[in-house]
C-alpha cells in the first residue's frame, strides 16, 4: 500500500474548489462522464489500430445510484489505469491542473469563477465539489506485470492512499461518497436531469438504471379482443450516440433533419423553415446543424436556443459572443473543440478562432439564403414573412451581412408583391421623374390605420412599402445610410403633395369660408404644431381632408420612445 500527500506544498484545495464553484457543482458529472467517454474512445482507437486483439465486449458506461450507501458511481469499460498511471495522471497532472485553476481564480467572484471553469478546467477533481470521499477502482487493458487492479482513495484532504485491489473487468469505477450538503445528487430525478442535459449526444452508450415500459404480449388478447401489454423493466439508455450533425449530409433526408430538430426541442411542435449543415476541418474544427425557426415578432424571447457542444459533450446554450447577435435567433447545435470554453466571454470575443468560426457561420447562413433566393424564389417569398425579422436584424447590426443580404433582402408592398432592393428602386423611379430630388420610398407602418393615405398615394401612381415589423424603424435608418440619394417617408407625412404636380389635384368641394371654419377644428384635435390639414384630393374616392405630419417630426417622436437613440 502506498500513501502520500498529493502535493506537500499546497494548502488543502478542496474547500476552495467547493466554495468557488458553488453555483456550478453539477458539472462534476459531465467531467466524470467525459473522462469515461475518453477512456472508452481510446480503447476503441487502440483496438482499431490492432493493438488489442480480443473482443472489447460491451462498452456501455453505467451511472449507478446507491441511496443506502450514499454513493454515485460512474463505471466504464475503457482503457483503465495502472498504479503508475493513477499516480501520474490523478496525483500529479490532474492535481496540478486543479491547483493552477484555483490559483488563477481565487479572488474572482463566484459567478466569474463558475464561468471560467467552463469546459474541462477542473476535470476529475471537480468531484470533490459534491463528495466527502472519492474512490477510484481501476484495471488497465494492459497485460503482464504492473497491470494489477488498483484502488485510489482520498477524503478531500491532500492525503491519498493507493492500494492493490481485486476487480473483475477492465476499466474504471469512480465512486463518489456524496457529502451531506450535496444530497440532491442522490436523487434519481436530479441525476437523470443532468444526464439528459449534458450527455444526450455522447458517442458511447450511457445507461442509468432501468425504466418501465409496456410490451405487447404476442398472440394474446384481453376479453374485449384488444392487444395485451405487460409492464416490463428495461435498461434506461440516455443518449443518441450518432446524432445527425455528426453524420454526412448525403445520408440525411429532410425528415431526418426535422426529426433531429424535435429531438433537440421536444416541446416545440413547429417545423423549422430550413437548415444548414456545418462541417469544417480546417483551419478550425466545427460541425453542427443550424435551423431557421419561424422567427416570431418578439425576437428577445427567441434567443439562446443554440446548444454548444465540445466533442458531443454539452457545454452551454448561451452562444452570445461566439456568434453575431442576430445569429443567436437561429436554433440548432454547434460542436467545436476549438472554442476555448474555460475562458471568459470577453476573451472569447477577441479570440481569433472564435472570430473565424463566427464569420464562417455568417457566410454559410448568407450562402443558404442566397441559394434559396436564386434557385427557388417562390419558396423564398413564401418564407419571407417568417425570416424577415432575422434578415433585418442582421442588416442593421452586421455590415458584412448587409453586403450579402442586399442581393436577396426583399421589400413587400401594400399589395403583397415582393421586390429586391434593386427591383424596387427601378419600380418606383419610373413614377418619380424628378431626378434632382431624392428618391422617396413611401411606406406604411400600419396598413389599417393609414389606409386612407395609402389609397391616396397608390391612387396617384405611387407604391407603398409595408414596414410594420418590430425592427423597421432601425431598418429604415440603416437603409437611408446605405442607399444613395434616397429617403424613406411614411405615407401620412406631408410629402405626397410635394411629389405630385399641384394642378393634378381636384379642387376641394368646400369653399374658402368653409375651409377656414373647419381647419381650426381639425388642427385643434390633431395639434397644430405637428400636423398639417389639407383639403385637396386626387380623386372622388379619396379623403376630402388629410391630416399629415412631417417625417422628421414623426421619427423624432419614435426615436425618443426608443430611449432617445440618435441617428
Ligand atoms: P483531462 O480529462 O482534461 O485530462 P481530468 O482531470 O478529467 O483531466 O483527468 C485526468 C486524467 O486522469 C485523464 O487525462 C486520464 O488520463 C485519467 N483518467 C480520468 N478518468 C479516467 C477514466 N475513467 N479512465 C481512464 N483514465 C482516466
Ligand atoms: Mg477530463
Amino acid at each position: 500500500m502506498q500513501t502520500g500527500k498529493i502535493n506537500v506544498q499546497t494548502e488543502n484545495i478542496f474547500p476552495i474548489i467547493k466554495k468557488f464553484l458553488y453555483s456550478d457543482h453539477e458539472i462534476f458529472l459531465r467531467e466524470l462522464i467525459s473522462n469515461a467517454v475518453d477512456a472508452t474512445q481510446k480503447l476503441r482507437a487502440l483496438s482499431s489500430m490492432g493493438n488489442i486483439k480480443e473482443d472489447l465486449g460491451d462498452l456501455t458506461i453505467e451511472v449507478i445510484l446507491d441511496k443506502e450507501k450514499g454513493t454515485l458511481t460512474v463505471r466504464d469499460n475503457g482503457i483503465g489505469m495502472t498504479a503508475e498511471e493513477v499516480d501520474k495522471y490523478i496525483n500529479q497532472i490532474a492535481f496540478s491542473g486543479a491547483e493552477e485553476f484555483i490559483k488563477k481564480y481565487k479572488g474572482k467572484s463566484e459567478a466569474d469563477a463558475a464561468q471560467l471553469i467552463g469546459h474541462f478546467g477542473l476535470g476529475f477533481y471537480s468531484s470533490f465539489m459534491v463528495s466527502s470521499k472519492v474512490e477510484i477502482f481501476t484495471k488497465t487493458y494492459k497485460k503482464g506485470p504492473g497491470s494489477k487492479a488498483v484502488k485510489w482513495e482520498c477524503d478531500g484532504s491532500p492525503e491519498y492512499t493507493l492500494t492493490e485491489t481485486e476487480k473483475a473487468g477492465r476499466g474504471t469505477d469512480i465512486v463518489l461518497h456524496i457529502a451531506d450538503d450535496s444530497k440532491e445528487f442522490l436523487e434519481e430525478s436530479r441525476i437523470l436531469g443532468l444526464l439528459k442535459k449534458y450527455c444526450k449526444f455522447l458517442p458511447v452508450p450511457i445507461r442509468f438504471g432501468n425504466e418501465k415500459t409496456w410490451e405487447k404480449v404476442e398472440g394474446e388478447k384481453d376479453e374485449k379482443g384488444n392487444d395485451k401489454y405487460n409492464e416490463i423493466e428495461k435498461p434506461r439508455f440516455i443518449n443518441n450516440t450518432n446524432p445527425a450533425w455528426k453524420r454526412k449530409p448525403v445520408e440525411l433526408t429532410d425528415e431526418d433533419y426535422n426529426s433531429f430538430y424535435h429531438e433537440l426541442y421536444p416541446s416545440t411542435f413547429e417545423e423549422p423553415l430550413f437548415n444548414i449543415h456545418l462541417n469544417v476541418d480546417y483551419p478550425f474544427n466545427l460541425t453542427g446543424i443550424l435551423y431557421f425557426p419561424k422567427v416570431k415578432r418578439n425576437i428577445e424571447v427567441q434567443k439562446e436556443k443554440i446548444q454548444l457542444y465540445s466533442n458531443q459533450v454539452f457545454v452551454t446554450d448561451s452562444v452570445e459572443g461566439i456568434v453575431p447577435d442576430f445569429l443567436t435567433l437561429m436554433h440548432g447545435v454547434l460542436d467545436s473543440p476549438d472554442i476555448p470554453l474555460n475562458v471568459s466571454r470577453s476573451y472569447l470575443q477577441s479570440d481569433a478562432n472564435v472570430k473565424k468560426i463566427s464569420n464562417h457561420i455568417m457566410k454559410k447562413v448568407a450562402d443558404k439564403l442566397e441559394d434559396i433566393f436564386k434557385n427557388n424564389r417562390e419558396e423564398f417569398e413564401k418564407k419571407w414573412d417568417d425570416i424577415r425579422v432575422f434578415i433585418e436584424y442582421g442588416i442593421i447590426t452586421e455590415p458584412k451581412f448587409y453586403e450579402r443580404a442586399e442581393k436577396f433582402c426583399l421589400f413587400k408592398n401594400t399589395s403583397g408583391k415582393y421586390f429586391t432592393f434593386e427591383e424596387y428602386k427601378n419600380h418606383i423611379s419610373a413614377a418619380q421623374t424628378d431626378k434632382d430630388k431624392k428618391l422617396v420610398y413611401l411606406y406604411t407602418s400600419d396598413a389599417d390605420e393609414q389606409h386612407g393615405f395609402i389609397d391616396a398615394a397608390t391612387g396617384r401612381g405611387y407604391d407603398v412599402l409595408m414596414m410594420d415589423g418590430p425592427l423597421d424603424n432601425h431598418f429604415i435608418n440603416t437603409l437611408e445610410q446605405k442607399f444613395e440619394n434616397s429617403s424613406f417617408v411614411r405615407v401620412d407625412a406631408d410629402v405626397i403633395d410635394k411629389l405630385i404636380k399641384k394642378e393634378e389635384a381636384l379642387p376641394s368641394k368646400l369653399n374658402e369660408e368653409e375651409k377656414n371654419k373647419l381647419k381650426p377644428v381639425f388642427e385643434d384635435v390633431a395639434g397644430k404644431e405637428q400636423y398639417t390639414v389639407v383639403f385637396e384630393s386626387m380623386s372622388e374616392t379619396e379623403m376630402p381632408v388629410q391630416i399629415t405630419r412631417p417625417e422628421f417630426m414623426r421619427r423624432m417622436k419614435d426615436m425618443s420612445m426608443l430611449g432617445g437613440a440618435s441617428y
